[in-house]
């Protein structure tokens, strides 16, 4: 690369993380523009590239967790009735699938303390009946997520992607998922929550991608017991240790959010 084409990328990413933080700071639209995901993709990169910092992986769940928030706030749902209450917990019984950073993020939530002063032994138990159960079997099995206390979260200012995309409109088909009956309905969920959280995850996966990461899926419990298993796992998988290596791959990403993440990562690489 000539030294005017290094210039002209250097400007190109600075712009871009300029226009990113505006957007971090005002949410996203429901249909974002590819350049708005990729001003807001080369933020999180940007966290990512933080040389020293042990932090910067669940710093940048944080980031795109704030996000999806954000973007809803200032867009909320119209016409839909969301049946979620405080309280109301049948789908934290059931498969969630999250990110490595956002596995550290909830570690360190444990770690502080914010998981009604569960250390992280306990959550470490909690989360083992869990442990390599397929997501079928999780239907009707009625197993909690190890962070569900009292019948809530412990840790919602910290809960993954997927936890903030579950509003459902019809609190009847999540108690038959929970119940195991009438499998061939699927939930109705907010459209709007959908979309922001699948947003906030193209930007998180896209960056991880090109940071060099691995981006698999990983069941909360198993992801969740790894990233407590030493005080320093954030930092070694950081440095490439694969900290998750014993954790079970058990889904897939839909094709449509894989090729959004493929293309947002080679589009910051170019
Ligand atoms: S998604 Fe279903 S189970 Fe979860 S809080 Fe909402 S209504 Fe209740
Ligand atoms: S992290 Fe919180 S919201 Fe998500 S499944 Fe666990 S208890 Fe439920």
């Amino acid at each position: 690369m000539s030294e005017v084409s290094r210039q002209q990328r250097r400007r190109e990413v600075r712009d871009r993380v300029k226009a990113g933080r505006q957007l971090l700071a005002q949410g996203l639209p429901l249909q974002p523009k590819m350049s708005e995901v990729l001003a807001v993709a080369q933020v999180v990169k940007a966290k990512l590239d933080e040389t020293g910092n042990v932090r910067r992986a669940s710093e940048a769940a944080e980031l795109v967790q704030a996000l999806a928030e954000t973007s809803i706030a200032a867009r909320p749902p119209t016409k839909q009735q969301i049946a979620c209450t405080r309280g109301c917990s049948y789908c934290c019984h059931t498969f969630v699938a999250i990110t490595p950073p956002e596995a550290f993020r909830l570690a360190a939530a444990v770690r502080g303390g914010h998981a009604a002063g569960m250390t992280p032994d306990v959550v470490r138990e909690r989360a083992r009946p869990q442990i390599g159960v397929a997501p079928e079997a999780r239907i009707g099995g009625k197993l909690p997520c190890p962070l569900l206390v009292e019948g809530a979260c412990s840790v919602y200012r910290f809960r993954p992607l997927v936890c903030r995309q579950a509003t459902s409109l019809d609190v009847a088909v999540c108690i038959d998922e929970f119940e195991g009956r009438n499998l061939s309905a699927r939930i109705p969920i907010s459209g709007v929550h959908l979309q922001h959280a699948s947003n906030a995850h193209i930007t998180l996966l896209g960056a991880m991608r090109v940071a060099g990461f691995a981006t698999d899926a990983l069941e909360l419990s198993a992801a969740l017991d790894a990233a407590l298993a030493e005080p320093d796992a954030e930092a070694r998988w950081l440095q490439g240790e694969d900290v998750f290596g014993k954790v079970p791959r058990q889904v897939r990403r839909e094709a449509r959010l894989e090729q959004a993440i493929g293309h947002v990562a080679s589009a910051l690489d170019a």
